[in-house]
């Protein structure tokens, strides 16, 4: 099967950047700040489409603009790219060839919306926003979440499985035996945090879950505390990677709790690694990746295996970085 991971880096990331060529991450810049100067407005998000969702969230950051648009705005470039393989309408679908959509949002309040198991919309970060802002509740799920999106002026898209995304599922059918997939490559949520020029925080994350999945299943990445969490007091942080084993450890809650009890935002992530890696022991057959925010503008970023990277967006550069990450053989 031609992963996700393959495919990105074969198609929208290989014309422009060579993965060995990123620049590395070290232990000191891009992390922290070279002062005590607090590092805003800060925008990070994950993989390489973080790149172009960065610049869309930086012209609102960068205009003075509040971090919840901007991470809505951001990640909704993703969602509209067709040929993404791992967010949106363009995404792999599950193994009945159904493609379904997870996102969520958080802001400075604590204010959350979330939408998961959605078909045929094109932005459903818009749509948890709308369940945040417009509802009592903090989840909406498949033909209700769909029906509420319908009631709220968003339209049924007519996009398609392309013919390459087909081709895909159909080589799967054939030779996985109608089993779900883990594995390394299988993964490429766009998750994103950011800081506005008041120094609030909010986050989006979104994604087509995992290629291949059961029909019905959610992962971590529309679960607040799982894929995405925000605290204003704190910290923010996002993951990405297998979801089932974000879930299990509730990834970025304890991030953003581990960066309240003093930890780096580098710190925080390794923690929340080292702690996969101790409770699941076949971590080494997946990937899990964090970044994480504090009010400083220092940044963390870890996995599990290698091929992580995260673009930043500080002082008006938009970069991307390699990950460090824990299983180094
Ligand atoms: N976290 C996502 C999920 O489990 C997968 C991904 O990162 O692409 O659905």
């Amino acid at each position: 099967m031609t992963s996700r991971r393959d495919f990105i880096k074969k198609s929208a990331f290989a014309s422009a950047f060579v993965i060995g060529g990123l620049p590395k991450l070290g232990k000191s810049e891009p992390l922290t700040r070279s002062n005590d100067a607090v590092r805003k407005p800060i925008v990070l998000s994950t993989w390489t489409h973080g790149k172009p969702a960065n610049d869309a969230a930086w012209k609102i950051l960068s205009a003075g603009g509040r971090a919840l648009d901007a991470v809505e705005q951001g990640v909704m470039v993703v969602e509209a790219d067709p040929t993404n393989l791992s967010v949106g309408l363009g995404g792999y679908p599950d193994r009945d060839g159904h493609v379904t959509l997870d996102a969520c949002i958080m802001d400075e309040k604590g204010n959350c919306g979330s939408v998961a198991f959605l078909e045929h919309i094109l932005h459903p970060v818009s749509v948890a926003r709308m369940v945040m802002e417009k509802t009592p509740h903090v989840m909406l799920v498949g033909e209700g979440a769909y029906q509420f999106a319908l009631a709220n002026g968003f339209k049924k898209s007519s996009q398609e499985m392309t013919a390459e995304v087909k081709e895909a599922w159909q080589k799967w059918q054939t030779a996985n035996n109608y089993q779900p997939t883990i594995d390394k490559n299988n993964h490429d949520t766009i998750g994103m945090v950011a800081m506005d020029t008041n120094g609030d925080l909010s986050g989006s994350c979104t994604t087509s879950g995992v290629a291949w999945k059961m029909h019905g299943r959610v992962g971590d990445s529309p679960i607040i505390g799982d894929g995405l969490y925000v605290d204003n007091e704190v910290g923010a942080a996002c993951a990405t990677g297998l979801g089932e084993s974000v879930i299990k450890i509730c990834g970025t809650h304890l991030i953003v709790e581990l960066m309240r009890n003093g930890k780096t935002p580098q710190q925080a992530c390794e923690e929340a690694i080292q702690r996969i890696a101790k409770k699941q022991s076949n971590y080494k057959t997946f990937q899990v990746g964090f970044l994480a925010l504090n009010k400083n503008g220092d940044v963390g970023a870890y996995s599990i295996g290698k091929d992580f990277n995260y673009a930043l967006a500080v002082n008006g550069e938009n970069k991307l970085y390699d990950s460090d990450y824990l299983v180094k053989e």
